[in-house]
């Protein structure tokens, strides 16, 4: 295979980095630190030596996983593929319901890890395999430089790319990314910037612009919305959030609609209930989204994938196995429509 033997050609120092005169400005996400000599940004990934940006998530994964692609979730994405996950230490924001805060709020420097560079995590997956590297459990953006290297090499090698991420990433280091990117799930955690910065120390607005810049970029797009009890349930900003969706061309992007979990600093809230979950979905599918899941709530109908036109289940799944498809060329077996999706 073709892989260079080491680290690739961002490791180390930090291709966005800014001099301005109060430091070192990071552009990779909208945080934008600017950092003295020594200081860390708030990823902990990246830091100034010797007036220097340079990233320490580079080939040292904390978690290392073959997937199956559902789990991402990604479902209409090559069903029933594995994919290999890498993940290293840190993340651009600070959810209050992280379900990774062991390894998100971390820096790379306390974590135990491997050491595994870009050639070896391809040659893993091919070995594993796997159709597929996702960049996932923490936030790829906060080890951007090890996915970018990792995802050109796995594309010169047949694997593809997913990104499974906040969203939280400017445009030039996104727009750069996207030369290697085949799918993406991206998080949209709710619909207001009141509660993005509440939850997440983050803006929306990137968030929406990275949807943006991926579906203009031609990467395969679902997006996951995780419901908070009394905090993102409001199902009059779920119809708002359906409706921009729908306006702005994401009428095809499947869109899961997840239960939460309590845990991290929300672990007082309780469960989300199922019947809101199966409301917000019903609400996606009138406001005209074609794919609408409900996501960690076991045998549910709702991870079947329909025939948008004849209803027909064209994918059957419980959890995240593929139990049986109904497709033949992309299309419904039964009434022949095309169904959005990559998959061959
Ligand atoms: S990647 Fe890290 S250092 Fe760079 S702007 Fe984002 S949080 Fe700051």
């Amino acid at each position: 295979m073709n892989q260079p033997g080491g680290p690739g050609k961002f490791a180390g120092e930090s291709p966005y980095a800014l001099e301005t005169p109060h430091g070192i400005r990071c552009g990779i996400c909208p945080n934008n630190c600017t950092l003295t000599e020594g200081k860390e940004g708030i990823c902990r990934t990246h830091l100034v030596k010797n007036g220097k940006l340079y990233t320490i998530a580079y080939g040292n994964p904390c978690a290392v996983h073959t997937d199956p692609v559902e789990k991402k979730p990604l479902f209409h994405f090559l069903p029933g593929s594995s994919s290999f996950s890498i993940a290293t230490a840190g993340c651009n924001l600070a959810c209050l319901n992280c379900q990774n805060w062991e390894i998100s709020q971390q820096s790379p420097k306390d974590i135990s890890h491997t050491e595994l560079f870009p050639g070896k995590v391809v040659e893993e997956a091919i070995k594993n395999r796997c159709r597929s590297i996702s960049y996932t459990y923490s936030e790829p953006t906060a080890f951007y430089e090890y996915m970018y290297d990792t995802a050109e090499l796995a594309r010169a090698n047949g694997i593809k790319n997913l990104l499974v991420s906040n969203g939280y990433i400017n445009e030039k280091p996104l727009l750069d990314l996207c030369k290697y990117l085949d799918g993406a799930n991206i998080d949209l955690k709710s619909f207001t910037e009141k509660s993005y910065a509440r939850l997440t120390r983050g803006r929306l607005q990137p968030v929406l612009n990275t949807l943006a810049t991926l579906r203009s970029e031609g990467v395969w797009l679902e997006i996951t919305n995780l419901i908070l009890p009394g905090l993102t349930d409001d199902l009059n900003m779920i119809r708002e959030m359906c409706e921009w969706l729908f306006l702005r061309g994401f009428a095809d992007s499947p869109l899961h609609f997840s239960r939460f979990h309590p845990m991290f600093q929300l672990a007082g809230l309780p469960y989300t209930p199922v019947e809101t979950l199966v409301k917000a979905r019903e609400i996606a599918l009138e406001t005209g989204i074609r794919y609408v899941y409900i996501g960690n709530v076991p045998d549910n109908e709702s991870e079947n994938t329909f025939c948008p036109s004849c209803k027909m289940v064209v994918i059957k799944r419980n959890g995240f196995a593929v139990l049986s498809e109904n497709l033949e060329h992309g299309a419904c077996k039964n009434c022949r429509t095309a169904i959005a999706g990559v998959w061959e």
